[in-house]
């Protein structure tokens, strides 16, 4: 068959293109990694063709009988890398799998209890213009003004004032460790279900550097492909098969149709890579990049939300520099340094401005930096903030250009995809 250069060569370039960036530029969104080439192969293959509703051994379509295989590595794999009684590993995206959970135990109405999208919550997790805001009676948590660690004692006389059906715990920009044990104790005593949504720190779980939420929810939900680094989608976890098949029945036929049966497979590509010692080994390696990150750029002048991570994220507050989320995101990508602006707790600008970015190390690790790549990483981020701080009209082209030099020379050292 013909390459898709030949049949395509308008969309081709754009995959070509992609493929450059990526290898070209230094990738710090915290949410993102850089999968194997057997996740890749897993992803790409002719398991997207096969139509599977139902579960492993109980199809409503005939010829499954080696995307149940799939499926059951995936399920099996899962199971073992988080401890846990149950997994479903079909919801297409870590949204979906948030949306399973609450089919399955809560109605339109319901009081939900999360943290707030501008305190480093997910929109899933109840803000105003998601599913979650709308369906939902829902209330939020924050953190702490003076140290921006979570407001427990908020959360708590939340529960008990508004006796919430569900508790969620978890976000996309917090980066320090969330005390489980205390949640689950309100959450039994006001009467809630307590979901932990992983989804940014699965990974470190799975390696056992950040502790496990399932002993503590009775559901945990997460997204496949961020710390955990394999294909783009989502799952749920328990450790109570009773609620899990509730949880069955709202993923399918409650939530979705057929399952994505080749990103499946990437999932139980990406599940044996993680049940390896060599995964434990990056994870360590993805937490202290992280830590040296945040010591570089707080060196550099800059402060760090919480003053430090316990993770894979930080998030940068720039106001020290006088410089905006907006801006500081711009000039990092004409350097060739991709990071995403983010609110700060309590954050003056708007959401489309932000006094923040958020940073992540998972990606950058994978290709193989240590602490030395990091701690350059850190300046060159600084120089770039320093060179708009200092520039009057916004511009810092020659910064970026002196910066957007070392980061390509960087790359150069650790190649990823080199055969592709
Ligand atoms: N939950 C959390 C905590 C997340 O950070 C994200 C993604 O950023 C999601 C859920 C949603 O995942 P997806 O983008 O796969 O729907």
């Amino acid at each position: 068959a013909a390459p898709l250069a030949e049949t395509d060569p308008e969309l081709a370039a754009a995959l070509k293109h992609e493929l450059a960036r990526q290898q070209d530029g230094i990738e710090l969104i915290a949410s993102e990694n850089i999968v194997s080439a057997a996740v890749l192969e897993a992803q790409g293959s002719v398991l997207t063709n096969k139509y599977a509703e139902g579960y492993p051994g109980r199809r409503y379509y005939g010829g499954c009988l080696y995307v149940d295989v799939a499926e059951q590595l995936a399920i099996d794999r899962a199971r073992a890398l988080f401890n846990c009684e149950y997994a479903n590993v079909q919801p297409h995206s870590g949204a979906q799998a948030n949306g399973a959970v609450f089919l399955a135990l809560i109605k339109p109405g319901d009081t939900i209890l999360g943290m707030s999208l501008a305190a480093g919550g997910h929109l899933t997790h109840g803000a105003a213009p998601n599913l979650s805001g709308k369906w939902f009676h829902a209330v939020q948590y924050g953190v702490r003004r003076e140290d921006g660690l979570l407001d427990y004692e908020e959360l708590e006389r939340l529960a008990r004032a508004e006796k919430p059906k569900m508790i969620i715990a978890g976000g996309s920009a917090y980066p320090r460790v969330i005390d489980f044990a205390r949640i689950r104790r309100v959450a039994d005593e006001v009467g809630a279900y307590f979901l932990v949504d992983m989804a940014h720190f699965a990974g470190l779980v799975a390696a056992g550097l950040y502790p496990s939420p399932l002993p503590h929810a009775h559901v945990v939900t997460t997204t496949t492909h961020k710390t955990l680094r394999g294909p783009r989608g989502g799952m749920i976890l328990s450790n109570d098969p009773e609620l899990g098949k509730k949880f069955n029945s709202a993923v399918f036929p409650g939530l979705q149709g057929g399952p994505l049966m080749h990103v499946i497979a990437g999932k139980a590509a990406a599940f044996g890579e993680a049940l390896k010692p060599e995964f434990r080994t990056y994870s360590r390696a993805v937490v202290d990049n992280a830590r040296v990150l945040a010591e570089t750029l707080m060196e550099q002048g800059l402060d760090i939300v919480t003053g430090g991570t316990d993770s894979h994220l930080l998030l940068v507050d720039l106001r020290p520099k006088r410089a905006t989320g907006k801006a500081v995101e711009a000039s990092l990508e004409r350097a060739h340094i991709t990071a995403n602006k983010n609110a700060i707790p309590f954050d003056p600008e708007k959401p489309a401005i932000t006094s923040g970015i958020r940073l992540g190390s998972p990606a950058a690790t994978t290709r193989g930096f240590g602490t030395a790549e990091f701690r350059e990483v850190g300046m060159m981020i600084a120089e770039v903030v320093d060179g708009l701080a200092k520039s009057n009209d916004g511009t810092n082209e020659a910064v970026e250009a002196a910066v957007g030099a070392r980061v390509k020379a960087l790359c150069a050292r650790f190649p990823i995809y080199a055969a592709r």
